[in-house]
């Protein structure tokens, strides 16, 4: 996947099958409501990235675009009868915290050790429940805040400086995210 850094936000390009390619972003909302149209929000930030523009020159849309708040829920306790949510169907968090990949299979290994140990469904839920909210926990407070620091230029490149100087800042970050630093040069997403 190509990672393209524009105005404030960001564009993702993977390429699937038969020629065509999914473009996803990450657009702040006022953004959006400027132009009240997804279209021409994407024109004004192809015109922000040669590379981008490059890759966007000759290429037409084949389907609608879909546009969605980023969700972001802590774990619930009313599940429906007899269903397991497992990943951003049991829990979103900021998808600055690079983990939502991590928690969904993570949760899904969860739930899979739970079908076969348990049988009563109700109290299946129940201890799955709670090992949700274990591995979500604090997680979610932690990366809304990351995410409001980040976007702050100041405290960024103070945090970017820090991590730079000492590896401290690095295996703090490692350990919030449920890892550990498994060698120096180990880099973090
Ligand atoms: C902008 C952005 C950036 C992110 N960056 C990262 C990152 O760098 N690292 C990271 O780890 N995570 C990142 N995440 C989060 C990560 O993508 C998600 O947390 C993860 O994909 C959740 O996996 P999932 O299987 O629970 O859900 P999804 O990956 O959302 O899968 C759910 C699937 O179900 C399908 N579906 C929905 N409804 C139906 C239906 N009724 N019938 C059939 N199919 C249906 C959907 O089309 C979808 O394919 C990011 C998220 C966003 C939005």
């Amino acid at each position: 996947m190509q990672l393209f850094g524009l105005r404030g936000c960001y564009a993702g390009v993977a390429p699937i099958e038969n020629g065509l390619f999914n473009i996803a972003c990450s657009v702040p909302k006022d953004r959006i409501e400027r132009f009240k149209d997804v279209e021409a929000v994407f024109e004004e930030m192809v015109g922000e990235n040669h590379g981008l523009a490059d890759l966007m020159r000759g290429s037409k849309r084949v389907s609608p675009w879909l546009a969605s708040p980023l969700p972001r829920f802590s774990v619930h306790s009313n599940w429906p009868e007899r269903v397991i949510p497992i990943g951003n169907a049991a829990a979103a968090l900021e998808p600055i915290g690079g983990e939502g990949m991590g928690l969904a299979l993570r949760s899904a290994e969860l739930a899979a050790e739970m079908l076969s140990t348990e049988s009563d469904l109700r109290l299946m839920q129940q201890k799955l429940q709670r090992d949700f909210i274990e591995l979500w926990r604090w997680r979610r407070l932690l990366w809304r805040s990351v995410a409001m620091m980040v976007s702050r230029p100041i405290l960024c490149e103070l945090a970017v400086d820090v991590m730079n100087v000492t590896n401290v800042g690095e295996r703090l970050v490692a350990l919030a995210k449920g890892k550990d630093v498994i060698n120096e040069s180990a880099s973090l997403q």
